[in-house]
């Protein structure tokens, strides 16, 4: 039979609908809930995503602020304007698009988003709460992919999910989510020992390795769920996941598609991140 495809497109769609109108019925309230993206230098491929990112929120009636800044902004600079997002109380989610320039310290900057308005989950506060389980923000991608189980109707109950990827924005992260789930989980790397064993036993394979078509299809056990985080460019133009997908497709259950699976959710669960957040400091 046939892989269900699981389309992130229409899922990430239908999220956005759902914030668009929570977001309407705040705003009677008196509540705009606000993203700030910040952006050092002029990285072509950040600017897109920046630009996607305020194009959303914008569509979504969410407040938005733009702060682009030259690649020569010192750490001092960029600290200071986290600072004024700190303090500012019509913004509830920050995110600075990463890579930063080399002359920053990445987790110093990190580190100075407040818990509070950590829109990307990447604050040491809100990892270790997704550790002991009462996640505050959740990172984006990862919350995508739980998203999309929702909505294929997947329990992960006594589950085998193998994760292959141990990043701290995707593979660790996905595990952690699975494994509040209740789902018995093994995560993989690129030491494991016999991967094509190990994925073998999954009823779930997330994949996010960042490898093209590093998974193969005869490893997936039939009736298989496949997640492919994956995104490598092949070529000039073609994009493809780390999982073999026509072959994986033939034994799977469901299966997301590269481009049009797990991509397009993570925009979507970082407005969602910011309408949980801005329903938090109502209430605060
Ligand atoms: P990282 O490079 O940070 O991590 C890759 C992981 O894969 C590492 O843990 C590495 O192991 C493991 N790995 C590498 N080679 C092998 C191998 N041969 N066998 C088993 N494991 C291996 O990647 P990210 O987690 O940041 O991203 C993964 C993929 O997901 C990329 O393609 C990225 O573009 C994509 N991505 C997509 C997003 C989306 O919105 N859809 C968002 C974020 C990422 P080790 O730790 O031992 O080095």
């Amino acid at each position: 039979m046939a892989a269900q495809i699981i389309d992130g497109k229409a899922i990430a769609a239908k999220v956005r609908g759902r914030i668009g109108s929570t977001v309407s019925t705040l705003k009677e309230q008196g509540i705009t809930p606000g993203l700030a993206v910040v952006l050092v230098g002029d990285d072509p491929a950040s600017r897109v995503y920046v630009g996607m990112k305020k194009k959303m929120c914008i569509e979504l009636g969410m407040y938005s602020a733009d702060h682009e800044l030259p690649a020569s902004t010192t750490e001092a600079e960029l600290l200071a304007l986290i600072g004024q997002l700190n303090a500012d109380t019509r913004v509830h989610g920050i995110l600075v698009q990463l890579p930063l320039p080399d002359h920053i310290d990445t987790d110093k900057v990190l580190e100075a988003i407040s818990p509070d308005k950590d829109a990307d989950g990447f604050h040491p506060y809100n990892v270790g709460r997704l550790m002991i389980g009462k996640p505050t923000f959740q990172p984006c991608t990862p919350y995508g992919v739980m998203v999309m189980l929702d909505e294929i109707g997947y329990d992960l109950k006594g589950k085998e999910v193998v994760v292959v990827g141990r990043s701290n924005i995707v593979g660790k992260p996905v595990a952690l989510m699975c494994l509040s789930r209740h789902a018995t989980v093994t995560i993989c790397h690129s030491r494991t020992k016999d991967l094509p064993d190990v994925v073998r036993r999954a009823d779930v394979v997330i994949a996010a390795v960042g490898k093209a078509e590093m998974v193969k299809g005869d490893w997936i056990k039939p009736g298989a769920v496949v997640i492919d985080v994956g995104i490598n460019r092949v070529g000039e133009k073609k994009l493809v996941g780390d999982v073999e997908y026509a072959a994986a497709a033939e034994r799977a259950s469901a299966i997301t598609p590269v481009p049009g699976g797990v991509g397009p959710m993570t925009i979507a669960m970082l407005l969602q991140n910011t309408l949980e957040s801005a329903q938090r400091a109502a209430t605060r």
